[in-house]
């Protein structure tokens, strides 16, 4: 038997155990052509067929209407923070931020560089520990598209419903929380999202863009910056990252057979509800960072009373098995992300873990 670690990283994080071992059963030899898929070309039929079928599992597990194109692209949701304004912010116009954490943050400073920025909202007066009102969004007349931050993977919040944005493009960075929960893709113009949390490892980065923003980009974007070339090349403009997408088909595939978004969603509110119970029967021993309505499904972050309580239960938990319990180095105190791979039975662990904690160090 293999032994696993508790993995409660950020991202990367972790896989499915199923996955990994097919991935090692077809590592040396894909599917009898006597290599890897890392050593054809990505222009090869083999890898088309991988291309095309990942692209064609995220649109029926997410179900992306036709008018949507989905891209495989890299460079991570940091470039996204830039191709964003880039291609969409054109002169004359003013692109409108949600501003709820340190992600969201780094996407507007970088369309500051590119163009004129407005805060829609913020919750910097709440330290981030909520998502601010959204019943009334600043959004001037000339707003190119609004972008929000569907989960804040350092501060622990995450969006419960997307605001009416009256016919602007709603932008959304997903990279901590896409294929959690069903979505209506319907709602946005274009979905952002790294991969290393819910999609795959690190590599290839989702975009799924409505058609009407694929059009006129202003001229002086870069090829290879263009969602346009993306889009007309089918992702295989340059040379992808062969092996993520692989591995990406992978975990689609672990999606659908565990039974798509609302079997994930579920799962994953069962798992979220067996450590924040902990928290919230723990008499103020555990304290959740998050405003109770807002609440991540990925990322609990919680506090003790004191940082060396902290260092204490990360050191103790590192002892018992548990990996990646540690607050983000910005933040600190203590984060526990359980990504759509991470197993029912890890965060029960972890759960039983905090009580035993307690009582011992209470
Ligand atoms: N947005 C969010 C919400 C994230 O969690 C991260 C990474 N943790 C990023 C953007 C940046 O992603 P990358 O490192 O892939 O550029």
């Amino acid at each position: 038997m293999t032994k696993r670690a508790f993995n409660f990283n950020a991202g990367p994080a972790a896989l499915p155990l199923e996955v990994l071992q097919q991935a090692q059963e077809e590592l040396v030899e894909y599917r009898g052509i006597g290599m890897s898929i890392m050593e054809i070309s990505h222009r090869s039929k083999e890898y088309e067929a991988v291309n095309d079928e990942t692209q064609a599992l995220l649109r029926e597990l997410l179900d992306i209407p036709e008018d949507y194109k989905v891209l495989l692209l890299q460079g991570g949701a940091s470039l996204q923070f830039a191709m964003v304004p880039m291609n969409l912010l054109r002169e004359g116009k003013v692109a409108s931020y949600i501003q709820t954490g340190s992600w969201a943050d780094k996407a507007i400073k970088e369309a500051k560089l590119i163009g004129e920025v407005e805060i829609a909202a913020s919750s910097k007066d709440d330290q981030y520990t909520r998502i601010p009102d959204l019943g009334n969004l600043r959004i001037s007349g000339n707003s190119a598209y609004v972008h929000l931050t569907s989960n804040e993977t350092i501060g622990g919040i995450q969006f419960q419903q997307f605001p009416d944005v009256k016919g602007v493009p709603l932008v959304a960075d997903m990279s901590s929380d896409i294929l959690c929960r069903p979505i209506n893709v319907k709602q946005f113009g274009l979905i952002y999202a790294g991969a290393q949390k819910n999609i795959g490892p690190a590599g290839v980065t989702v975009v799924i863009i409505h058609e009407s923003l694929l059009q006129d980009p202003p001229a002086h974007v870069p090829v290879i910056l263009r969602y346009d070339t993306h889009a007309s090349n089918n992702s295989l403009y340059n040379t992808p990252p062969v092996y993520s997408i692989y591995m990406m088909n992978l975990v689609l595939k672990w999606i659908k057979r565990n039974g798509g978004l609302a079997a994930m969603e579920q799962r994953n509110r069962e798992k979220a509800a067996l450590i924040y119970n902990a928290i919230d029967q723990s008499g103020g021993f555990y304290r959740g960072v998050a405003a109770a309505e807002h609440r991540s499904l990925m990322n609990v972050t919680f506090r003790m009373a004191n940082e060396e309580l902290e260092k204490r239960f990360v050191k103790e938990s590192e002892a018992n098995g548990f990996v990646g319990l540690k607050g983000h180095r910005s933040v600190g105190g203590l984060r526990a992300s359980i990504y759509n791979a991470v197993p029912y039975e890890s965060c029960k662990a972890l759960a039983e873990f905090m009580s035993e904690f307690q009582r011992t160090n209470g």
